[in-house]
């Protein structure tokens, strides 16, 4: 993965989508001095079988705050998208342009925007919505005139996207190393605890070390063994 930048933005639908390995990359960035925030598009609040909307909102960003406080992130910003139909057009591009206008990242960080996980494991509408949006609105960011009422409100053009790592891609290229980032990395998963309980009868400290395991493990027979978090790198 590039070093040479200062300043990255995870872009992803839900409360939980950077917690599934991303963030023991984020913790190892933070650890360099990096500075890195997280935007959401939804509170993920159609997520819990159990637990109705409303309710589910304030629990899950809660949790999602928590778990960027493990891995060093302040900022966490939640867009008001609905769960589940997020749709991909121009008002979604513009808000995440509005986003990277604000916070003039180097490295965007979003979520597999393809249509599979690999082979026939189908990805969900709003990963594949945000995903591709997140890698137009790199660049959609740079162009005054496309959105050009975000000038107006203050927002001025950012050209300065160097790179869209995109996390969960079944086709990576590039990888992080994350010896260090591994325990906070399951720690900050961890934190999803009502998710979590939602989704499985194993015990959460369990599941999440497991999880991490897998994802850090399946990068790294391709990166000199070490436990990695992989990425499908996009230059601009
Ligand atoms: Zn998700």
């Amino acid at each position: 993965m590039p070093t040479d930048f200062t300043r990255a933005l995870a872009i992803v639908a839900h409360p939980d989508d950077v917690e599934y390995g991303t963030a023991a990359a984020v913790a190892t960035w933070v650890d360099q001095g990096r500075e890195v925030s997280y935007l959401l598009a939804t509170r993920g609040e159609a997520g819990i079988d159990g637990i109705p909307p409303q309710e589910s909102a304030q629990v899950r960003e809660s949790e999602q705050r928590a778990s960027a406080r493990v891995v060093g992130v302040s900022t966490v910003e939640f867009l008001n998208h609905r769960d589940g139909v997020i749709e991909y057009g121009p008002a979604l591009r513009r808000d995440l342009t509005a986003a990277i206008r604000a916070h003039r990242p180097e490295l965007v960080i979003t979520i597999n925007h393809h249509d599979t996980w690999g082979g026939t494991t189908w990805n969900t509408p709003d990963h594949r919505a945000v995903g591709r949006a997140a890698l137009d609105a790199a660049a959609d960011a740079g162009n005054r005139w496309i959105f050009s009422e975000l000038g107006n409100e203050g927002l001025a053009p950012w050209d300065g996207v160097r790179w869209v790592a995109v996390a969960g891609s079944p086709w990576p290229t590039h990888a992080v190393d994350v010896t260090d980032g591994f325990e906070r990395g399951v720690r900050s998963l961890l934190e999803h605890r009502s998710y979590i309980e939602g989704l499985t009868d194993t015990d959460p400290r369990t599941y999440c070390r497991e999880v991490l395991d897998w994802i850090t493990g399946s990068a790294a027979p391709r990166f000199g063994g070490r436990p990695a978090v992989a990425f499908e790198l996009f230059a601009r």
